[in-house]
């Protein structure tokens, strides 16, 4: 008697004590298993060994977060004290026109530099008529233009203040003694500029409003702004015939 009165309580107490274990484990192990089985790291999980196999065979994807990748449109813009703290001259630029304004990143400028360098030496001359624009001057240029045009035409050419690309210090306006460096659309076909179309991607640069993309871009073809987004992120686009808004995932 005495040893079947024990027995359920022996019973009873292993019982508790592999309900404490059990319970104990699945405190520890819940979140963990959770997490595995969670819809966003399984992806992760999933694509690890993908990615590992494309680092093998392919060149590593362009880092879209990259500071020289922001997007500025009319969606898009900096904002009134957007000012970048490493704006530098550059040394191909027209001279007396807009000279406070021809700054340009310091990054943008070196590369500007080579993109010059090399049109020389090829026989073309290509100069920089406008960079950096803070966002008070943009006001100043927008509101004449405005006043000139109205504000539905002047908008197909000039950005409201705070969304210029210009503000970002990433952005160059060029053009070449054959167009008397005046930007205009023929610039497109003379000979500098079928240079910089089919050279800029190699300095890290894009023809940012391309023919035909003006839905996309919001403004008419411009072959003299070129826009620096880095040498692999210019090559992809420029193969692909693509604007940047298409390249970042922004249409
Ligand atoms: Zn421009």
């Amino acid at each position: 008697m005495v040893k079947n009165r024990k027995k359920p309580t022996l019973r009873l107490a292993v019982a508790i004590l592999m309900l404490l274990v059990f319970s104990g484990f699945y405190f520890l192990l819940a979140p963990y298993v959770h997490q595995d089985v969670g819809e966003g790291d399984t992806q992760v999980n999933a694509t690890v060994p993908a990615t590992e196999a494309a680092i093998q065979t392919q060149p590593p994807a362009v880092d879209k977060s990259s500071e020289y990748l922001i997007l500025v449109n009319k969606s898009h813009g900096l904002g009134k004290d957007y000012e970048p703290g490493d704006l530098k001259k550059v040394k191909y630029k027209v001279s007396s026109r807009e000279s406070e304004y021809q700054k340009l990143r310091k990054t943008v400028a070196s590369a500007f530099n080579d993109l010059a360098k090399a049109a020389d030496k090829q026989g073309h001359t290509i100069k920089l008529t406008s960079g950096f624009r803070p966002y008070a001057y943009q006001k100043v240029l927008y509101e004449k233009y405005v006043g000139k045009d109205g504000k539905y035409a002047a908008e197909q050419y000039s950005a409201k203040p705070g969304y210029s690309e210009h503000q970002s210090g990433l952005c160059a306006d060029v053009s070449s003694p054959s167009v008397n460096y005046n930007l205009v659309q023929a610039y497109g076909n003379t000979d500098e500029g079928e240079w910089l179309t089919k050279n800029a991607h190699k300095y890290g640069f894009i023809i940012r409003y391309l023919k035909g993309k003006e839905d996309i871009t919001g403004y008419e073809y411009e072959p003299w702004h070129i826009r620096y987004v880095g040498k692999d992120a210019a090559k992809e686009i420029y193969e692909q015939k693509i604007t940047l808004e298409e390249y970042l995932g922004e249409v």
